[in-house]
């Protein structure tokens, strides 16, 4: 990918706050119920906080309980990239923005129809662009 966004530690924490920088560029987790879009039900669409490509839409979104906003699908398969993470001695499935390499949370195949999966999301992770 030629079109990839690309910046230093020192850059990404001048755009990001303390808490994105962490779970954005060093792979962190928000704790469940903290964050701001989980409980959110507006119509929109969800952009990567870092570079602001489109990810998720509301359309796709559901409640999962689990205190991260969680999506069935995202917006285009080719805005995500997954990646194998075999970090904290469980074997999960990673996502990451396509554009600049941001964590995104976890993708699990537990989620409702039609897909079954579940997009396990941090809400630092995204923006949240509501529909005109
Ligand atoms: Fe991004």
């Amino acid at each position: 990918m030629s079109d990839k966004v690309k910046k230093t530690p020192e850059e990404w924490k001048k755009i990001l706050s303390p808490e994105q920088y962490e779970i954005l560029r060093q792979k962190g987790t928000e704790r469940g119920f903290t964050g701001e879009y989980y409980n959110l039900k507006d119509q929109g669409t969800y952009v990567c906080a870092a570079c602001g490509l489109e990810l998720f839409s509301s359309d796709h979104k559901y409640d999962s309980g689990s205190g991260w906003p969680s999506y069935w699908k995202p917006l285009k398969d080719s805005n995500i990239q997954t990646l194998e993470d075999l970090s904290h001695n469980m074997r999960r499935v990673e996502v990451m923005c396509q554009s600049c390499d941001s964590h995104l949370g976890h993708v699990f195949e537990d989620g409702p129809p039609p897909t079954g999966l579940r997009y396990c999301i941090n809400s630092a992770s995204l923006k949240f662009i509501p529909l005109k």
